[in-house]
């Protein structure tokens, strides 16, 4: 999708008939931008904030409200396209905070400023380009190493990208059980700089796949990308690294790219009887490609976010489904989550200016940050048993009507459905037909812990036998084991999973680690967001980072960039202590985030503007630097194929 141009847009007829699809609160910031009129800034031209992560496409206004805003907007639209140039064309400043206070029919804070006028493309930030012999090796090729390709190129910069699988997509390549989708809406869920034509507000992995293998056309990274190669290890030595593959390849570099994501090696519970299963036993991560389920026995152990989308796939095809559930699960329904994007939005996304910018930015607010200050923790609320702190309290009481209208009558599923822990407390997740399966009759839900596999099922705790012909784990990935089974070591040798130890890895921002020079990491500990948002931004702040830290290292002739022990520990110090605050350390709370101690692990606990704005530029006063040396180990560039 590009940019619209006045050209393209359509007659006055059509841009009519698709305003009867738009989002309305957007429209109203694209009507101030066009005509810089200030009565759209007021009311009765204010929308209504939304309710939970609803789209809320009336804004509230009333229905002659709506019209007006309609009918002015093709006027708009049309005079722009007829050659009159926008009136606001790049609000910034107190400007821009106002009009996404309208957007979004809330006060934000000036925090949000930069970070939003730079994702809207309103403060341009040119790329530095550098000329410069350094050697750069990605490790993976999913969301975050084809966002690392992709900004070192426009810095000059070429690097190798070394990918296990035989194509660009990481998760999304690797995931593809019936189900498989974003619970992140699309228009968010994408580069800020490569939009899409969503065909559905909530992509299903085929198209996040496609679109993923379309960036990577689009930016010709397949030339960047060595398939099929698999890294065991990383070594530093002098002021670079070698990197060998698990073929024995041995490759050396400069500065080492890490980006193999925290979802990515499957946890298998280690389940007595495993391997006497007869029929397909496997992660959901590995669902087969040739395996059809139609009329089969199925039992799926888990109720996560994989378990959430698979039972409601399978359910009616596969004879019977057993769902073993160990904890049960906040979710929250969406108006959308169904929904195709309707003809007239995509019309409007795709030729109205501003408009895809500000239907972004709200989904950004609305699935994002404004949920924060819910998960902190109220320190004299008085029933920390069941959320923690008022507004929570009021999540749980909505996400409870809200099953319990799912499971009207059925007071036998309600009682064990309904969590007992705060909502948010594990990571929140879009009801995609859960409660709906969990009715069905061809449906069981046990709430036995799993005792063992069998020749022919599981058995649960307490004795019962399930007969299974197919048996599916959807029980997560080894999210606090970072970067392993890789062997990566820093200076004198020492072992990163030492350092870490076996499940308490930290990093300064999440991207760097003391002792551990020139060696950076994307969704590395404390980076993903457990609040709401799209890990795609993330990803673009600790690129951002790192490209920032790389070119110049070029520029200012360093071998080696580090951060101090102090600044590490400090990180580390405010990282724990901002979430000692939050709910994923609340007592009783078990996730995928926290390790055996109780530390979290893998989420952020910031928000994501501060994220932002930690990670806009090297503090080089965090950083020591060594000049660079020619080099001792220098067989030269690790080249593509060779
Ligand atoms: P998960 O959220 O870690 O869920 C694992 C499930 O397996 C939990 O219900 C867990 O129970 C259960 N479990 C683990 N070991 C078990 C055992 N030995 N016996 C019985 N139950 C066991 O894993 P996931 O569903 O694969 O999701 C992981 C993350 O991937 C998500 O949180 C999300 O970030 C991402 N994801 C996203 C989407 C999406 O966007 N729609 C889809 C899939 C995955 P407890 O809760 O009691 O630990």
């Amino acid at each position: 999708m590009t940019e619209p141009v006045p050209s393209a847009v359509p007659g006055r007829e059509a841009l009519a008939a698709a305003m009867l699809d738009a989002n309305l609160p957007t429209l109203v910031a694209v009507l101030f931008q066009l005509t810089g009129d200030p009565r759209w800034l007021a009311d009765p031209y204010r929308p209504t904030r939304s309710r939970g992560m609803e789209d809320n496409d009336s804004g509230g206004f009333p229905p002659e409200v709506q019209e007006q805003i309609r009918a002015a907007a093709v006027e708009a639209v049309l005079d722009w396209a007829a050659g009159r140039p926008p009136a606001v064309p790049a609000p910034t400043g107190d400007d821009l905070v106002a009009l996404m206070s309208l957007a979004v029919g809330e006060e934000v804070g000036a925090e949000y400023e930069p970070m939003t006028a730079a994702d809207m493309g309103f403060r341009d930030e040119p790329p530095r380009r550098v000329d410069t012999d350094l050697r750069v090796v990605v490790i993976g090729a999913g969301v975050s190493g084809m966002l690392a390709a992709i900004k070192l190129r426009e810095a000059g910069i070429e690097p190798v990208v070394l990918e296990k699988n035989l194509d660009v997509g990481g998760t999304w390549l690797e995931n593809a059980y019936p189900g498989a989708g974003v619970d992140t809406p699309s228009h968010l869920y994408s580069y800020s700089f490569a939009p899409r034509q969503w065909s559905t507000h909530f992509g299903k992995r085929d198209e996040v796949l496609d679109y993923l293998r379309s960036v990577a056309d689009a930016h010709d990274l397949r030339r960047t990308v060595r398939f099929g190669v698999e890294v065991a290890s990383a070594h530093q030595h002098d002021q670079g690294w070698t990197v060998t593959t698990t073929a024995g390849e041995v490759l050396e570099a400069d500065v080492v790219i890490t980006a193999v994501g925290q979802l990515n090696r499957p946890k298998v519970p280690d389940l007595p009887g495993l391997a006497e299963f007869r029929g397909p036993l496997f992660h959901s991560a590995r669902w087969p490609e040739d395996l059809d389920v139609t009329g089969k026995r199925v039992a799926v152990v888990g109720t996560g976010a994989s378990a959430m989308q698979i039972v409601p796939a399978i359910a009616g095809r596969a004879g019977h489904v057993t769902v073993f559930q160990r904890s049960a699960q906040w979710a929250a329904p969406n108006d959308v989550y169904f929904s195709e994007v309707a003809e007239g939005a995509r019309l409007l996304l795709a030729h109205v200016p501003f408009y895809r910018r500000w239907y972004r930015t709200r989904l950004s607010w609305n699935t994002g940050d404004r949920v924060h200050p819910a998960l902190q923790v109220d320190p004299d609320w008085e029933h920390p048993e069941r959320s923690v702190n008022a507004v929570n309290d009021g999540h749980r009481r909505v996400f409870t009507r809200y099953l319990q209208s799912e499971l009207d009558g059925r007071e036998d599923l309600l009682e064990r459905a309904l969590p007992d822990y705060p909502p948010f407390g594990k990571r929140m997740l879009l009801d995609n037909g859960w409660f709906a399966a969990l009715r069905r009759d061809d449906v069981d839900l046990v709430t036995q812990p799993v005792a063992a596999v069998t020749a022919t099922g599981l058995r649960a705790a307490d004795g019962t036998e399930v007969e299974a012909d197919v048996i599916v784990l959807c029980t997560g990935f080894e999210t606090t084991r970072q970067l392993w089974p890789m062997d990566v070591r820093g200076r004198d040798g020492a072992v990163l999973a030492d350092v870490w130890g076996p499940d308490d890895a930290d990093a300064h921002l999440g991207i760097t680690v003391a002792g551990f020079p020139n060696l950076f990491l994307t969704c590395g500990p404390g980076t993903v967001l457990g609040h709401g948002g799209s890990y795609i931004t993330v990803a673009e702040c600790q690129v951002r980072w790192i490209v920032d830290a790389i070119t110049t290292m070029a520029e200012r002739g360093y071998g080696t960039v580090e951060i101090t022990p102090e600044a590490h520990a400090d990180y580390a110090a405010r990282h724990d202590a901002a979430h000692d605050a939050m709910i994923w350390t609340h007592p009783g709370m078990r996730n995928w985030y926290r390790n055996p101690a109780g530390r979290v692990v893998c989420a952020m606990p910031w928000r994501i503007v501060d994220y932002w704005r930690m990670t806009r530029e090297v503090d080089w006063s965090e950083l020591v630097v060594e000049p660079r040396r020619s080099r001792v180990h220098a067989p030269g560039h690790p080249t593509p194929g060779g």
